[in-house]
């Protein structure tokens, strides 16, 4: 396989036009610090906001607690898991350096595939300055208007944000753009400007006598329009159509404009409709972005997330959407950030049914930033919806409340917090009862660690069928039934960064963890591995059937799964070599996948790197397998002891 060559030329140019802090920002929040820049390492897992240091004299990097150093492309390389070649023909292509190869026909072909991208964003370009010329001519009168009386725009925003105006004839941008200015037709098509007339024959504007709004990239580039209708034409709002450029999932509107602000306040404000966030805009609250009538991506909320260093997010909600179910989907492709605490994300709900437009149109910035600062956290915004016009008094209402409490709080992961909510909503449905309040905080406790357990899963067989399962249950036996291995059993589990692959075994895991927990939260002297452990459990267990059933093998130990077990730090060592094999297996299974779906004349680099993956793999298969033969030897030496006795 041969790799593509880069030119030295190219590889130099571009070095010269990057700037490594314009690099590293766009991945986590930098601070000025004398002459340097710090930020938070992205390569280890520390929380020291200031470890990384990036030199804009040098154009280096390095981490002060893992080490990590290097240039701008080693920084691409390491945090994208890329080759050098595919990081140089990236920033190549972003800042317009002709790539020159060593094989001159591959160049060629890059070469028409940059300038193709290239000549999009021109079309895009020129589409943007028609457009925006025709607001201000005859024709545009009436979108004119509406902006400045209808929206209350100044002329001002209108030119930052370069609002236009699509004539309503059937072919008035075609004529400019193909006719007068002489782009091919099928580019133009390709940047979603233009349609092919059915039945062949020419092509029509696909957007006509609407007011547009150009969506720019992070680097303030057109990239898509928005398209809204000024009669009853329906729909209402028509966007650009998927394009090379542009994916309605990634972008965020306005987000060009925000940056600044976002990383100064330190905060970003979601809004929905493009005319929000244009309005807040123009009110001075310039952290705003929106989403284009689509729920926030996760993708669109990591790309905010790189400029704010708390992970400070307030969604602002349209009054109609503010129920629960709304919420719920709105933030669906980032839950997982939400509860676990990455994100801090507030819910602002409009007062009067209104959205933030139509709120600035009474209201003055201060009030607006007001309503932002007393904005509350998602859990409790949603702990006051669950309570909302509920009488406690009633019993069916008060258990409906406790339950949809426990529902919702099922979904943190960290024990602090839930500790936390726990107490406080056992506390609101107590009513200031405290006696009440204390059961009330037990039971609540008790509960999520059942639903927890349950989660929505279907049940596991409970006799070990697959490697996996057996290897598994061993570790779990050991822990359990051989206080002595505890220790050693958890630091293996950790160093070698395990986690049980069956639903049941990791919630028994978690259930343990949870009661570790539990005991050292006293000031006593820290005792990890109490000896009742197991009672514990088993007391638990038997409380509820089902979870007793699916544990049973593992709370009570047979005489058979006792000798099984008799070397106990063999077994653990096999044991997690097994679960290794396995998850290597399957990696190895997906890069070979990659492998045969990629085209090696098209991506020699692509196919190598995933055959490098492959190797890797296999040759760490292969030691492990290794292991798990001696291990095993040893293994069937102590039964042949057993059976001697
Ligand atoms: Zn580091």
């Amino acid at each position: 396989m041969t790799d593509l060559r880069l030119h030295p030329d190219t590889k130099e140019q571009v070095r010269q036009k990057v700037d490594i802090v314009d690099v590293i920002s766009e991945h986590i929040v930098l601070r000025k610090s004398g002459v340097n820049f710090r930020g938070a390492c992205p390569f280890h897992n520390g929380s020291n906001p200031t470890a990384l240091t990036v030199n804009p004299v040098k154009q280096i990097y390095h981490c002060f607690n893992c080490g990590a150093s290097g240039d701008a492309f080693k920084f691409l390389m390491d945090i994208g898991k890329r080759s050098f070649q595919d990081v140089v023909l990236d920033l190549a292509k972003r800042h317009g350096v002709a790539v020159r190869t060593l094989e001159p026909e591959k160049a060629q072909e890059l070469q028409r595939q940059l300038s193709h991208r290239d000549q999009i964003y021109e079309a895009m370009g020129l589409a943007t300055s028609f457009y925006q010329h025709a607001l201000f001519s005859s024709q545009g009168r009436e979108a004119h208007d509406y902006l400045i009386q209808k929206r209350q725009l100044t002329k001002e925003t209108i030119q930052t944000f370069q609002l236009g105006y699509a004539p309503a004839g059937w072919d008035t941008l075609y004529g400019y753009l193909v006719q007068q200015k002489r782009l091919p037709p099928a580019l133009v098509e390709q940047a979603g400007l233009i349609v092919p007339r059915k039945g062949g024959g020419g092509y029509y504007d696909r957007f006509r006598d609407r007011l547009m709004i150009p969506i720019h990239d992070t680097r303030g580039r057109a990239i898509a329009f928005g398209g809204r209708s000024l009669g009853d034409e329906q729909p209402k709002y028509l966007n650009s159509p998927e394009t090379e450029l542009f994916s309605k999932g990634s972008i965020l509107y306005a987000m060009d404009k925000a940056r600044d602000a976002i990383s100064k306040t330190d905060r970003a404000v979601v809004v929905e409709g493009y005319f929000d966030a244009i309005a807040l805009h123009q009110a001075g609250i310039q952290q705003a972005v929106a989403t284009m009538g689509v729920a926030l991506s996760g993708d669109q909320m990591r790309q905010l997330l790189r400029y704010t260093e708390s992970k400070h997010i307030i969604l602002n909600f349209d009054a109609d959407k503010a129920g629960i179910t709304a919420a719920e989907k709105a933030i669906a492709g980032f839950k997982d950030l939400v509860f676990n605490g990455t994100v801090q994300l507030r819910i602002l709900t409009m007062p009067d049914g209104k959205d933030a437009d139509e709120y600035l149109k009474q209201h003055d910035a201060n009030a607006y930033q007001e309503l932002l600062t007393n904005a509350p956290l998602f859990i409790d915004w949603q702990i006051e919806q669950i309570l909302a016009g509920q009488n406690l008094n009633q019993a069916d209402q008060f258990q409906k409340c406790s339950q949809a409490i426990t529902q919702l709080l099922t979904n943190l992961p960290d024990t602090f917090i839930r500790t936390h909510y726990i107490h406080t909503c056992a506390q609101r449905l107590a009513q200031g009862n405290s006696y009440l309040a204390l059961r009330l905080e037990q039971d609540l406790r008790r509960q999520l660690r059942y639903s927890r357990w349950y989660g929505n899963k279907p049940q596991t067989p409970t006799t070990p069928t697959s490697a996996l399962h057996v290897a598994e249950t061993q570790l779990l036996q050991i822990y359990l039934h051989f206080p002595q291995h505890r220790a050693f059993v958890y630091e293996i589990l950790e160093t070698e960064d395990i986690s049980f692959s069956m639903s049941n075994h990791r919630h028994l895991w978690q259930m343990i963890l949870d009661m570790l927990e539990e005991e050292t939260t006293s000031l006593e002297p820290v005792e990890p591995f109490p000896d009742h452990l197991v009672q514990q459990l088993q007391t638990a267990c038997a409380e509820i059937p089902e979870m007793a059933k699916q544990l049973h093998h593992l709370l009570w130990l047979d005489e058979n799964s006792r000798v099984a077990l008799l070397r106990p730090t063999m077994v653990v060592k096999a044991a997690i070599a097994k679960i290794q094999l396995v998850m290597g297996e399957k990696r190895y299974r997906h890069w070979r996948d990659l492998w045969e779906k990629t085209d090696l004349k098209a991506n020699p680099e692509l196919g190598h790197y995933y055959q490098t993956k492959i190797q890797s793999e296999r040759n760490s298969i292969l030691e492990l397998q290794k292991q798990i033969e001696v291990t095993f030897a040893d293994l069937t030496d102590t039964l042949g002891l057993i059976v001697e006795f």
